[in-house]
């Protein structure tokens, strides 16, 4: 029995008889064939299609199934930890495991119960190397069980994504299955449609998803052309101007409000009158540029790639080439960077995790860090989170912090502690939350003459990504890693052998240089020789050494059956001989302590500092963590408060080199780490809540989109919508009331005429005599007559394309308005916050003014079809 925490009561209070029954029913199960496994996953099939639930028998049954499956193929057995861990993912909760507790195993068993359904399970993963990766390794046990299994990656096209998605198991990346959602809501024909209805989701690192990205919108943009040189000249503008005299900058909301002295000065520089003129907004522009140049850094928030800017996603460290900042945001980066702005881009659609993921029915997800979140994932997602106990004791020492009174003291120590482990040999994850940062221990480190590698989003350190996290345990090994790089890869103590063993073949497969004698190519003497010289390297696998030595020998490419066994049977030796020189590296390793993990800034919450601590300390492994923070560092100057102030200036007369001690001092970081949380909680809930406005609009747009999608005849919405837009042309020209003059009114009517073809010749102030009863039926009949008649000139060439004509219109009109909506609700949102000042809630004024425009873009969308379909001239 393990050893729980009182919390975690529950936790086996609820499914420890689920478990025991679990483990009986395996004792039954480790007797059948593979045949008889299969067809027991046949029954729990029609089982659950007989009853349409899965019940606590098919959850039993489908368990023990999946874990003796998992022995039978890829030889692991699954924990009763991770039993516990896969009920508690079946139930729709969050299963908080320790880096290292084998989350990727524990999918499979919700995977398999869901998958019975053959309503679809999406397994999301955080990149595409770990959905590869996944279903590479887990594939194996779907397979087994009879249960098909797809793959989802970014380079995708359609036919094979569709076909991806139609399997029982999906492995994919959150923001391919976001987009392809969107995309799907933009199809003009159902069969471009990829995904199936939702019905259940795992999701690999909840938290990072469903919190860290929830800031950012998942966006499709359309390009428009655009002016360059409003932007260029915005930020040449932006150069004048002076901080706190023409500007003010707000660093915790990022916002930039100019003075009147700004305000005035910007006006006299570019020779206009009014700033804030609605058709030439240049107050946006030139905010925008003041933007990009404070806020927005080079080899932080985005690097350039190929003349490009590149966002790089402040959580996990990785580029994120898809993404574009909105509302012109972009184009000002742009032109900070000298990089040509060819087109604004403008939103086709757009959609955030928050309100994506909760879509499915069943939703669950696991993570090493989701309990200090909890009352986020539950108050918002209705997700409860479960501490899942460790299979092996935990043993990672976290240590407490070390603050410096300011940076440059405190990247001295990180260094100075690099150096030392360095001597010692201990494997060291020193993790920064940019890239210019990594860059500066980097540098620091050369001046220590301590051999390090750095592992971020640049391209030219990206390529070696999975090579560094492999060998990041090995001893003598520095690792300098924006935040979350590499993330989802273990870093084992001693190196990874499995590594090695796949990079080797890769180098044999490409080379294509085998050790084979072409009389003999399983010589035994060629063997020998190979590994002799293999053993030789034992203490340091070297893969130059072994690719120097493959140069030696000759190959025949006729040769691939013989290739293979030859590759088998050399891997096989080679595990056999390496593995002991791997652990008694390992153990060397565990004997210094294991991986120490160097955390170099407070994150904005305790959750991304346990992330980063988490890389050390898996399984079972010794580890330690400690932060090196300092006084300067952002989280605390900006909510730090007058308590860190007090702290620098009673500690201004000390070394600055030796780290600080005061109880207080402890204490006042902790409550500046909490207000971040805490600002950060509040400003995604600000976007939850808001969001939530625009979500059940896009939920009314897309499931009336989809209807007309899947309808053939849309006539009887043309015609609603025309006669609808009929009668409001009565009422408005009839308008006792009307401000506009006869002029005016005269030409709305010569445009109706046009469109409704026809020629009697009466003015406005005949209009006003008939009647509004007579004048609509008139307009009316009018408007029927036209339909009629192009329906006939069409149908004598073509009998559907007539239908397919409107039908294209509406979508048209949908999409066209839908888009023009998002922009509108934007600039709603960015208006909105003033309305504070005039003592009203802004989020009710959003909701009432969201209401309002949306009432408006259906009417714009009647407007655009019917214009659309009369103006056309169809043949
Ligand atoms: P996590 O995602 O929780 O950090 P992974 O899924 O990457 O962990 O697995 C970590 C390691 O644990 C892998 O090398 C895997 O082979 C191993 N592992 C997982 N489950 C088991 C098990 N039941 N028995 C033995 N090894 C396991």
């Amino acid at each position: 029995m393990f050893n729980f925490l009182a919390n975690e009561k529950n936790l086996i209070k609820k499914y420890q008889p689920l478990l025991n029954h679990i483990n009986i029913f395996e004792n039954n199960v480790k007797n059948f064939t593979d045949d008889l496994l299969k067809e027991q996953i046949w029954k729990l099939k029609k089982k659950y299609l007989l009853n349409q639930k899965l019940s606590e028998d098919i959850v039993i049954e489908s368990f023990a199934l999946t874990r003796e499956a998992a022995v039978r193929t890829i030889g692991l057995r699954h924990f009763d930890q991770q039993i516990l861990g896969g009920l508690v993912l079946n139930d729709g909760k969050i299963a908080e495991m320790k880096t290292g507790e084998g989350k990727t195993l524990v999918a499979t068993l919700p995977a398999v119960t869901n998958g019975l359904t053959q309503n679809g399970v999406h397994l999301v993963t955080v990149n595409d190397y770990l959905a590869k990766r996944d279903v590479e390794w887990m594939g194996k046990i779907y397979h087994f069980l009879g249960l098909s299994v797809g793959l989802v990656q970014s380079e995708m096209q359609f036919s094979e994504r569709k076909k991806s998605y139609k399997k029982d198991i999906t492995y994919i990346t959150n923001s391919e299955l976001g987009f392809d959602y969107l995309r799907d809501n933009m199809t003009f024909s159902v069969d471009q449609i990829v995904q199936r209805p939702f019905n259940y989701c795992i999701i690999d690192e909840i938290d990072s998803i469903l919190i860290d990205e929830a800031r950012t919108p998942l966006i499709i943009s359309g390009e428009v052309p655009t002016n360059p040189n409003i932007y260029i000249q915005a930020s040449q503008i932006s150069k004048y101007l002076k901080k706190n005299e023409d500007f003010e900058v707000n660093e915790k909301t990022t916002n930039i409000n100019l003075t009147e002295k700004g305000i005035r000065r910007i006006e006299k520089i570019l020779g206009i009158i009014n700033l804030f003129e609605a058709q030439q907004p240049w107050s946006v522009y030139v905010v925008n540029a003041l933007r990009a140049e404070i806020f927005f850094l080079r080899n932080v928030q985005y690097i350039i790639k190929d003349n490009k800017i590149i966002i790089v996603d402040e959580f996990t460290g990785r580029m994120m080439p898809e993404r574009r900042w909105n509302n012109g945001l972009h184009e000002s980066v742009e032109a900070k960077e000298n990089i040509p702005v060819k087109k604004s881009s403008e939103q086709l659609a757009a959609i955030t995790y928050q309100n994506f993921f909760i879509m499915y029915p069943k939703l669950s997800g696991m993570t090493g860090t989701a309990k200090t979140a909890e009352a986020e994932l539950e108050k918002i997602y209705n997700l409860e989170v479960l501490v899942i106990p460790t299979a092996r004791p935990f043993q990672r020492e976290d240590l407490t912090d070390r603050v410096y009174i300011n940076e440059i003291s405190k990247w001295k120590a990180v260094a100075k502690e690099c150096a030392l482990l360095y001597k010692i040999g201990r494997p060291v994850l020193v993790g920064t939350n940019s890239i210019e940062k990594s860059e500066v221990v980097s540098v620091l480190l050369n001046d220590y003459e301590v051999p390090h590698k750095v592992l971020n989003a640049k391209p030219e350190n990206l390529k070696l990504e999975s090579e560094i996290i492999a060998e990041a345990g090995c001893r003598n090994s520095i690792t300098i890693s924006t935040n979350m790089s590499g993330r989802g890869t273990d870093i084992i103590l001693g190196g990874s052998l499995s590594f090695k063993m796949k990079k080797l073949s890769k180098i044999l497969i490409l080379t294509k240089k085998f050790p084979i004698n072409n009389k003999n190519p399983f010589s035994f003497f060629i063997l020998k020789k190979f590994i002799e010289n293999i053993r030789e390297n034992e203490k340091n696998l070297s893969l130059e050494k072994l690719e120097l030595f493959l140069n030696l020998d000759s190959f025949s490419t006729k040769k691939n059956k013989k290739i293979k066994k030859f590759l088998t049977i050399l891997f096989f030796y080679l595990k056999i001989y390496c593995k002991k020189s791997y652990i008694k590296e390992r153990t060397y390793i565990q004997e210094l302590g294991g991986l120490f993990v160097i955390g170099t800034e407070r994150h904005e919450s305790r959750r991304i500092d346990n992330q980063l601590r988490g890389r050390a300390g898996r399984q079972g492994d010794l580890g330690s963590s400690r932060f090196f923070i300092s006084l300067e560092d952002k989280t605390f100057r900006l909510f730090g408060g007058k308590n860190i102030e007090k702290i620098i200036n009673t500690f201004e007369l000390q070394n600055d080199e030796l780290p600080l001690e005061s109880k207080l001092l402890g204490r006042s970081l902790d409550l500046a780490q909490e207000k971040v949380e805490n600002y950060y909680y509040e400003m995604r809930k600000q976007i939850y809540d808001y969001d939530e406005v625009l979500n059940q609009q896009r939920r009314a747009f897309y499931f009336n989109r989809s209807y007309v999608l899947k309808t053939s005849i849309v006539r009887n919405w043309v015609i609603c919508f025309g006669e609808f837009l009929l009668f409001e042309i009565v009422i408005y020209l009839k308008d006792p009331k009307s401000q506009k003059n006869i002029e005016a009114l005269e030409n709305d009517l010569i445009n109706l005429k046009k469109l409704l073809g026809f020629s009697f010749n009466f003015d406005i102030q005949m209009i006003k005599k008939i009647s509004h009863v007579l004048l609509f039926n008139f307009l009316r009949e009018q408007f029927w007559l036209v339909c009629d008649l192009k329906e006939i000139s069409c149908n004598s060439i073509n009998q559907s394309f007539y239908t397919e004509f409107e039908k294209t219109c509406l979508l048209e009109a949908i999409d066209f308005c839908w888009s023009e909506h998002l922009q509108k609700m934007t600039d709603l949102r960015d208006s909105i916050g003033w309305t504070v000042y005039a003592q009203r809630d802004p989020l009710v004024e959003y909701k009432y003014e969201g209401y309002r425009i949306f009432i408006m873009t259906l009417k714009q969308i009647m407007n655009y079809l019917i214009v659309a379909i009369l103006s056309t001239n169809v043949v």
